[in-house]
């Protein structure tokens, strides 16, 4: 067998991504399997998982899925153990910030508790492992901007080196596991990687974020709720371009090392309404220009007013850039919608307004 080594890593990987049945997991499932990549998915199926977005790579010989939780510390070790795990993605999480005003508690077990039965299931593993498949084992740990919390208007950006300072739930329980992560690498050698990446977009989305529910809600001629004045600004980054990132990161990123990931593509949330109108208009015209469904509604409680990456370690170090534009990833996006509609979702999405206080 010919390996490619590149930094003393083979990147002939298999490859254990946690949560590979979400949004952003199955991204990097669909892109790994596809580069013929031995992929293992391990998932619980929560209502955020979307099944449908695995159906590219279901019955593949290099591509298997185990339906479980991150927190099962007994199946993970087994899991690894069996299937010869040399590299553990970890997005297993959840991930709304309104439900995480809702009901913490599910964010405490998996963000937090759910990582700590993985590092161990993960440092058992690899304690066992030695030469070459211990030295090039990787845990890359797949987090947030928002652990660093509201920036300023006018300050810069967010690095790697950027105080922690979460504002909700959701963020205070994914800061907890990022520091979980560094210090299983501080304290017993694991060698990890962590990235923190900005604001995602595009298919397969659940229909409870930003993007797919004002395109949902749209094309059902519903008030599209924008919180507050709008003002709060994100930094959009299309998943499969977060998906190269990570490739990028566990395959050549140094270990112990954080890699912040964005677009630099900042744009306040009623721009963002806006602009999916308009493209909803060009394609579906209706009698009254969508923007008219635009309503400005009570702002969600400690809602950060803005998250923006600097990308530029992970581009100068590992040659990393989006290569989807960011008007025609947009564009992609709401095609995709319309084409596919919440149909490939597990279940039928209210569209309703949570996380209130
Ligand atoms: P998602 O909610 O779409 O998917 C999460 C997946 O994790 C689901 O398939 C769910 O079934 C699974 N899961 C939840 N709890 C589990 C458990 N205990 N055991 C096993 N599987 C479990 O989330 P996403 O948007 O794809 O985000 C993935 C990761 O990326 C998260 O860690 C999130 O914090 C991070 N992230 C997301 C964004 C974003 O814009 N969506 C940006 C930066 C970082």
């Amino acid at each position: 067998m010919t390996l490619h080594v590149r930094l003393g890593v083979p990147s002939a990987r298999t490859v254990l991504v946690t949560g590979g049945a979400g949004f952003i997991g199955s991204a990097l499932v669909r892109r790994l399997v596809a580069l013929g990549r031995r992929v293992v998915t391990l998932d619980k199926l929560t209502y955020a998982a979307a099944p449908a977005a695995l159906a590219a790579v279901a019955g593949k010989a290099n591509y298997r899925f185990v339906q479980g939780d991150i927190a099962d510390r007994r199946l993970v070790a087994e899991l690894l153990a069996s299937e010869g795990v040399d590299t553990i993605v970890h997005l297993a999480a959840e991930s709304h910030v309104d439900r995480s005003i809702d009901g913490p508690g599910a964010f405490v077990e998996t963000n937090i508790v759910g990582t700590y039965e993985l590092l161990q299931a993960a440092r058992g593993h690899w304690e066992a492992l030695d030469g070459a498949a211990r030295s090039g084992f990787r845990f890359h740990h797949v987090s947030t901007d928002e652990v660093f919390g509201d920036l300023d208007l006018d300050a810069g950006k967010f690095t790697e080196s950027s105080a922690y300072r979460p504002s909700s739930p959701y963020s205070a329980s994914k800061a907890a596991s990022d520091h979980l992560v560094r210090a299983w690498h501080h304290t017993y050698g694991l060698p990890v990687v962590v990235t923190n990446c900005t604001n995602n977009y595009g298919p397969f989305q659940a229909p409870e974020k930003l993007i797919p529910l004002t395109i949902l809600k749209a094309l059902r001629g519903e008030t599209l709720p924008v919180y507050g004045t709008g003002a709060n600004i994100r930094d959009w980054l299309h998943v499969d371009d977060h998906a190269a990132a990570l490739q990028a990161v566990f395959e050549r990123g140094r270990v112990g090392e954080t890699y912040a990931i964005g677009a630099r593509e900042e744009h306040s949330n009623v721009a963002m309404v806006a602009r999916i109108c308009d493209l909803l208009d060009e394609r579906l015209p209706g009698r009254r220009p969508r923007r008219d469904l635009i309503r400005f509604v009570e702002d969600r409680p400690g809602h950060d007013r803005r998250y923006a990456i600097d990308p530029a370690k992970i581009e100068c170090e590992l040659g990393w850039a989006p290569a989807v534009g960011f008007a025609e990833g947009l564009a992609s996006t709401v095609d995709w919608y319309i084409e596919h509609g919440d149909r490939w979702a597990a279940q039928d999405w209210s569209l309703e307004r949570i996380g209130r206080v």
